[in-house]
């Protein structure tokens, strides 16, 4: 779905916050290394509306009047390929919830020991999994607030396999 969405700073911000908050939350047993995100994602309107934290936060955006920010940490588990990575929990939690139009989704990381000191880019797999329902979103890698590397997943994915090659 090609989407003329503009990110507002305060929107990009508001997003990083949210993942650092949700790292806290990381179960990083194994590797120590604790990611959060925080994914901005929107869905059509609904009879669900009393369940609606936030309301048109994009109004230039006619098709989509519902968005909210769900949140995600790394899961481990000792049958190390069953972890799921920050990026891809907050994506079950928002396709869960019913919205599927992602906008922009932040990512943070960083050792237990530490703590936020680099730039943690998305793994292959959670690009994949993003790219499933918005190829054009923002995606924003950071340090902190005022930190950060943003750029279109289509940038981070290019040549992608997708919905259409299944049609
Ligand atoms: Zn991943």
């Amino acid at each position: 779905m090609e989407s003329d969405y503009i990110i507002e700073d305060t929107d990009i911000r508001r997003l990083i916050v949210k993942a650092v908050e949700a790292r806290d939350m990381a179960y990083a047993r194994y590797s120590q290394f604790k990611v959060g995100a925080a994914l901005l994602a929107g869905r059509e309107n609904s009879s669900y509306a009393d369940e609606v934290v936030g309301r048109e936060t994009d109004s230039r955006d006619r098709n989509v009047n519902e968005y909210r920010v769900f949140t995600g940490c790394n899961i481990e588990n000792s049958s190390y390929g069953a972890t799921i990575c920050a990026e891809r929990a907050a994506v079950c939690n928002a396709v869960s919830s019913g919205y599927k139009d992602f906008k922009a989704i932040a990512i943070v990381g960083g050792l237990n020991s530490t703590g936020i000191n680099g730039i943690t880019y998305p793994c292959g797999i959670c690009r994949q999994v993003l790219s499933e329902f918005s190829a054009d979103m923002y995606v924003i890698a950071a340090r902190s607030e005022d930190d950060y590397d943003m750029r279109r997943l289509s940038e981070f994915l290019p040549a992608s396999f997708g919905a259409g090659q299944m049609e």
